[in-house]
């Protein structure tokens, strides 16, 4: 178990949990960096949440029933941090992932990753596999797509971040993606779940667009007890009875999934809002929260695009926008 206390909370409320902890015969182990808290060890029974809730400074106590063993921070109060050639995601900086939707010729896909990494941004996104709503839709270019994206890498020193829409694509798409994406309508497919965690590729989950945090939690919770801990928690939005916006983005939920687990958090607002003109501003939220990252669906001609273009903002804004992302992180994050 970790006893979050607040961020106020004062050394004597500390020293005043960790007597109540050697009391009920655990073994307190306080830490103040980068919250005070106190981890909780060599107890074989629960300990007693409400009454510890109830001392001065407590903010939450995190134990299995609050996030899966795995994923939790209950057990591991450390933060993951995902390490890709040189940069990470999850160690205090705002990780930008940016690119098309899908990858659908050479010339658009070489063209946005030039304006992305012009902008000092490390990490680019576009699907070779992708899981469309309509059968009739672009479903798009397979292992063409991947070359495409070794030849992103290899020319901008970007790290590729495309989705497995399957176990069957899995194989080829680890060859190739530094991050393998599992898609919103993924994230209940427990035999792609098995099959990713099997790998040794860090792995970005999105949320499903009707999960709970804590479904997500479990999926999530699958990747690491089949072996791989690299993983990335990616809010989507969810579906609400709202129309104006494709999804509703659930900024509380992914703080909650940042909190109580100790796995790095990103939003995506492109797929969240829907609406390119208003992913900026959800994106500044999103920094602004305190995540550790944003991902954005960036297109050289987004009337042209083969899927998802009413959501993707053009370079010359995305160019803007990375500009704010910079300082809204850093006023938040006290840099
Ligand atoms: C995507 O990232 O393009 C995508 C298909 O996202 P989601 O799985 O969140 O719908
Ligand atoms: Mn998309």
């Amino acid at each position: 178990m970790l006893i979050v206390m607040r961020t106020d909370a004062t050394r004597e409320q500390v020293d005043a949990v960790c007597a109540l902890v050697r009391e009920l015969g655990g073994d307190p182990r306080p830490q103040l960096d980068p919250q005070p808290a106190v981890a909780v060890g060599g107890l074989q029974i629960p300990l007693p949440v409400e009454r510890i809730g109830r001392l001065d400074g407590v903010a939450e106590c995190i134990d299995d029933a609050t996030a899966p063993r795995l994923v939790g921070r209950g057990r591991r109060p450390q933060r993951t941090v995902v390490r890709v050639k040189g940069e990470s995601i999850g160690a205090g900086g705002l990780a930008i992932i940016a690119g098309p939707c899908a990858v659908e010729s050479r010339e658009q896909v070489l063209r946005t990753a030039e304006a992305v990494a012009a902008c000092g941004v490390k990490w680019f996104r576009g699907g070779a596999f992708k899981p469309r709503t309509s059968p009739y839709a672009f479903q798009g270019l397979g292992e063409e797509g991947l070359r495409l994206l070794e030849e992103v890498s290899s020319r901008f020193n970007l790290r590729i971040v495309t989705e497995a829409k399957d176990v069957a694509s899995l194989g080829a798409v680890g060859q190739v993606a530094d991050v393998i994406q599992i898609g919103s309508r993924n994230m209940y497919n427990y035999s792609l779940l098995e099959a990713a965690g099997r790998l040794n590729r860090p792995v970005l989950l999105k949320r499903g667009m009707s999960a709970t945090v804590h479904e997500w939690f479990s999926s999530a919770e699958y990747l690491l007890a089949a072996g791989n801990g690299d993983v990335i928690l990616c809010e989507r939005g969810i579906r609400t009875f709202e129309t104006v916006t494709r999804n509703t983005l659930d900024l509380a939920g992914a703080i909650l999934a940042r909190e109580r687990t100790h796995l790095p958090v990103v939003a995506d607002p492109s797929h969240a809002v829907g609406v390119a003109a208003a992913v900026p501003a959800a994106a500044l939220a999103a920094a602004a929260a305190g995540l550790d990252g944003v991902m954005i669906e960036v297109h050289p001609d987004p009337r042209a695009a083969l899927s998802d273009g009413p959501q993707a903002v053009e370079p010359e804004t995305f160019v803007r926008l990375v500009e704010r992302l910079r300082r809204v992180h850093a006023a938040a994050s006290g840099h």
